[in-house]
């Protein structure tokens, strides 16, 4: 009997873990990336923030799955899946076959129908997205050291960073320890005093989908950080160097959207039902309805559990491809397939320097402890020793030092200083 093909589209969280276990079946595997490295974003914000390097954080598809027979890995972006003939469309022009098809292409940040905000205020997706806001963090302090009138700097030396979920937050706390101490030794024009960080939200709190106890405790820490935090404060609109709300603007080249997602655009070409993010609502099997070979994964997938949507995080993912890659090998072995559970071992989010909030089943505490947790879970789960040992080496540089070594202006995004 010919081997069985498994096209899996996406190399993220939930694709490398379904690639992972079929590594050792037998099957045919093809894993499709747009980009040809799997990329750990819980830490993006730390390339953005001038903490660690890209090559930190990203590693190449190739070099987590290795040289195997029956494996192949393409790099090319998806555009079309032909559900009825079983096979899926790419930009250069070529199609595959697939038996079964995994399509884990997670998300993208959705800016609710004003996409010409995304030029002004750059979402934190990929390493081009943290380079970019990098450069603009650094460009903006090199910009504020030579203006002497404090009014004409005052825009440089303000961040606004929209949204308060996870990421809004640990990029708030990020910034505030750039700002308010890394960093501001090498400047002479101007004192940390004149930093002004917002971290604008529409609902009535941070961190919504965290306990409430959390929520409070999060902002307290960032407020003694010096972030001011605006809540109950939707954005109305977002223009070169300007953030408007429903009272009021800010000034500032530094703008930062950590707000809505939306799942990938590749999803409505299955014809199938879709939430209000896009994300496609899957069986228990977490095979879309009609079509049993067919899987959506992670961020793109839409599953309730015991009521509740599963929230878009990368355990999510990787407990799904990891299912995934096991059911197939099952039902090659003639066994029937049972549904996917998620088994939530906690949730946790980090503020600073030695500050974190954490859920771990029903257990809530921040602090230290939970710093120290978050970074022991973040070194643990990235892929590779090497980058685990120099992502390492860099925490503890700058938990001693204060410094961040990777203050490059070296990719040019805005064209105006040539
Ligand atoms: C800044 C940030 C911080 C986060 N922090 C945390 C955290 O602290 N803890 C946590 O658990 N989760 C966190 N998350 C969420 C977590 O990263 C996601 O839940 C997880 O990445 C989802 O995995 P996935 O496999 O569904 O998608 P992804 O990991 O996003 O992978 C999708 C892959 O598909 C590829 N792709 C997309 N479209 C196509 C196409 N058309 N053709 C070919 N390839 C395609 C992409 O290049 C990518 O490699 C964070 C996310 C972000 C952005």
């Amino acid at each position: 009997m010919d081997r069985k093909h498994v096209v899996i589209v996406g190399g993220g969280f939930g694709g490398i873990s379904a690639a992972k276990q079929l590594r050792k079946a037998d099957v045919n595997v093809t894993l499709i990336d747009k980009t040809n490295h799997h990329l750990f974003q819980p830490l993006l914000y730390q390339v953005a923030t001038a903490a660690l390097s890209p090559g930190d954080i990203a590693v190449p598809i190739r070099a987590i799955l290795g040289q195997r027979k029956g494996m192949k890995i393409r790099l090319g972006k998806v555009i079309n899946i032909n559900k009825e003939k079983h096979h899926i469309e790419l930009e250069n022009g070529k199609s595959i076959a697939f038996d079964y098809l995994i399509l884990a292409p997670g998300a993208q940040y959705n800016y609710f129908g004003n996409d010409g905000w995304k030029e002004h205020a750059p979402g934190l997706k990929s390493i081009r997205d943290a380079l970019q806001i990098r450069e603009r963090i650094l460009l903006s302090l090199e910009k504020a050291e030579q203006l002497d009138d404090p009014k004409l700097r005052e825009p440089y030396l303000t961040y606004v960073i929209i949204g308060g979920g996870p990421t809004g937050v640990e990029m708030a706390g990020a910034i505030g320890e750039i700002v308010k101490r890394n960093m501001m030794r090498d400047y002479s024009t101007f004192s940390k005093n004149e930093t002004r960080i917002f971290l604008v939200e529409a609902a009535s709190r941070i961190l919504n989908g965290y306990p409430e106890s959390l929520s409070v405790k999060a902002q307290e820490n960032l407020e003694k950080m010096g972030v001011r935090v605006l809540t109950d404060t939707p954005v109305t609109d977002i223009s070169d160097n300007t953030v408007t709300f429903s009272e009021g603007a800010i000034e500032t080249p530094n703008i930062i959207w950590a707000a809505g997602v939306a799942a990938s655009p590749l999803l409505s070409s299955l014809n199938t039902e879709q939430d209000h993010s896009g994300r496609t609502i899957v069986e228990e099997d977490l095979s879309i309805p009609g079509k049993d070979n067919i899987f959506v994964i992670g961020d793109a997938a839409h599953k309730k559990q015991e009521g509740n949507q599963l929230p878009a995080l990368a355990p999510v993912a990787m407990q799904q491809g990891t299912y995934l890659g096991k059911l197939i090998k099952q039902e090659i072995d003639g066994q029937t397939r049972s549904a996917f559970y998620y088994t939530d071992k906690g949730t946790m989010a980090t503020i600073g320097r030695a500050k974190a909030v954490a859920d771990i089943k029903g257990f809530k505490f921040s602090g230290f402890f939970a710093w120290v947790l978050w970074s022991v879970v973040h070194i643990f789960f990235l892929i590779g020793f090497r980058n685990r040992f120099r992502v390492f080496v860099e925490w503890m540089w700058h938990y001693f030092t204060f410094k961040r070594g990777v203050r490059l202006i070296t990719d040019r995004f805005t064209d105006d200083e040539d």
